[in-house]
């Protein structure tokens, strides 16, 4: 899932305007941007839930580090810490802990879709059980959470920029590019 953590920083960015689009699309995909290296070294796996199984949420994301709920917490808690140390003048008094709860968001949103693959502590140390409700083993289903988070970010995102930019044109424009970036990213999720 991509394009319905895009939706949540179009969504908040409609609450609040002071925080750049450019930040909150980031923090809600910090945590993925987390796999990715691990997940080039081998340490992380996305793999098909079942063999040959394609398309729309079949994977089984083994990313017991980037995904774990400890350090999820604690990398919100940190984002969120610095940004209110350094830029709350600038984005707003609780930029920080907005900031913070929009990266959480992309492991609740996981929690939501994931099959139970989501782990407590880096490592799965413990053993703990795995977190995931597994939406993704009904495409349709979590598709359609996803197509309305992607809708809400492009029509709250548009209506609050149209309020408040002076300049129509370049309104429309940003406008334009969120949803782009939203939509393009929701075909690709589809496609798989
Ligand atoms: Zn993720």
């Amino acid at each position: 899932m991509l394009a319905g953590h895009f939706g949540v920083a179009g969504i908040v960015k409609a609450w609040r305007p002071g925080i750049p689009m450019a930040a909150l699309l980031v923090a809600t995909q910090l945590t993925d941007l987390v796999t990715l290296p691990l997940a080039a070294a081998g340490v992380e796996t996305l793999e098909p839930a079942e063999p040959g199984l394609t398309g729309y949420g079949s994977l089984l994301i083994t990313a017991e580090y980037s995904h774990s709920l400890s350090v999820n917490v604690l990398l919100a808690v940190l984002v969120g810490g610095l940004v209110h140390y350094f830029l709350r003048d600038r984005w707003g008094r609780d930029a920080g802990l907005v900031v913070g709860g929009v990266m959480l968001s992309h492991w609740l949103l996981d929690l939501l879709v994931h099959r139970p693959d989501l782990p407590f502590l880096p490592g799965n140390a413990g053993d703990l059980p795995l977190l995931g409700f597994g939406l993704w083993e009904t495409p349709v289903a979590a598709a359609a959470v996803e197509g309305a988070l992607v809708l809400a970010g492009v029509v709250l995102y548009t209506w609050r920029t149209l309020r408040d930019q002076p300049g129509r044109g370049r309104a429309w424009g940003y406008s334009a590019g969120i949803a782009l970036l939203l939509v393009g990213s929701f075909v690709f999720d589809l496609l798989g």
